[in-house]
């Protein structure tokens, strides 16, 4: 960062359908290197520009330019959130392209693809690797950073729900709060905002929910779906589906809960959560994509029921417990 020239192109890249981790660690990071006097800066993600409704009053996203005007060949590329580079979609050729790569992430199963990489897979979100660079830099928090890495911290550590959340998270969050951000109206915006349509939707959705013994996990499975049609059908966007995975996941009698989820080109993507048993980036990694033990995920092709056959097959094999790792 220090060796980067006064008038050095900075690209800051997140994984695809960025989640509040991914945009959050980035445009806070970028806020900072703004209060460092970074002057050119990028900051972007693959896919559709658009930004989900509840990140749409991040402070920072003045930062954002759709990915095909991101500079071509910036002289420092640093990634947020990203597991690996198939993550990254057409912004993967950046890691060549750039001067240099910073990677900051929280991945256990992180593939060390930057020339520097930060990952601490303790560390509950991407945004707590990014504030302690932002500390090392001598960047303090003000109001607007302290914004988007409270929305990280909160969205990744569900709310502080999740194992992650250590006293190191709430200490960080008590450091947040005090620059006077308010917690009950970014947690509005964030979690418990959405159209009407989407409630009907998900009404929907929930009412095809299948629960079923898992014989290999000795708990249940619980999982739905949701298709393109049914988005159509409800005019909804797709990013309302994110939030499906937390009203299936409560669900008393299963250990095991996914939600599939058609994209726009016809592909399922999938998202998985166990409360324990199962080590359910096991499962994404089998089946091509990754994640934490109890938060994953992966894109897979063909029938809803082939798609949750294939899950049911991988569950044996990712069982934890002693001797399991
Ligand atoms: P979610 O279910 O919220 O979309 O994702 C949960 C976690 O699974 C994320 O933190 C992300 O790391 C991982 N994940 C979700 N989908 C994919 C995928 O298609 N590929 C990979 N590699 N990881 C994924
Ligand atoms: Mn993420
Ligand atoms: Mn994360």
């Amino acid at each position: 960062m220090r060796d980067l020239p006064p008038d050095g192109r900075v690209l800051l890249i997140c994984h695809v359908n960025p989640d509040g981790d991914a945009l959050g660690s980035m445009l806070g990071f970028g806020l900072g290197l703004r209060r460092l006097g970074v002057r050119r800066m990028q900051a972007t993600f693959p896919g559709p520009p658009e930004v989900p409704e509840p990140f749409q009053a991040l402070p920072g996203l003045d930062l954002l330019v759709p990915s095909a005007e991101a500079y071509p060949d910036p002289d420092l590329v640093i990634c947020f959130d990203a597991a690996s580079e198939s993550r990254l979609g057409e912004l993967a050729d950046r890691l060549e392209t750039a001067d240099a790569a910073l990677v900051l992430d929280h991945h256990a199963s992180n593939t060390r693809f930057g020339r520097v990489n930060l990952v601490d897979p303790h560390a509950a979100a991407t945004s707590v690797v990014a504030e302690e660079l932002l500390a090392r830099l001598g960047v303090g928090l003000d109001a607007a950073i302290a914004e988007c890495l409270y929305v990280a911290l909160s969205t990744d550590t569900g709310s502080f729900r999740f194992e992650a959340t250590t006293p190191a998270v709430h200490q960080l969050a008590a450091r947040l709060l005090a620059t006077g951000i308010r917690p009950g109206d970014i947690s509005r915006r964030i979690f418990d905002s959405r159209p009407f349509g989407a409630v009907r939707l998900f009404g929907e959705v929930l009412g095809r929910a299948r629960l079923e013994p898992a014989a290999a996990v000795g708990h249940g499975l619980v999982w739905t779906y949701a298709t393109q049609d049914d988005l159509a059908r409800h005019d909804q966007r797709p990013y309302v589906l994110e939030a499906l995975i937390d009203s299936v996941r409560c669900t008393a009698e299963a250990d095991v809960s996914c939600v599939v989820k058609q994209t726009a080109t016809g592909d399922w993507a999938v998202s998985m959560r166990s409360k324990g048993a199962v080590d359910v980036s096991r499962v994404a990694v089998a089946l091509g994509g990754g994640g934490h033990r109890f938060a994953a995920g992966f894109t897979g092709s063909g029938t809803v029921d082939e798609v949750v056959d294939r899950i049911r097959a991988e569950l044996d094999g990712a069982l934890t417990g002693p001797g399991r790792h």
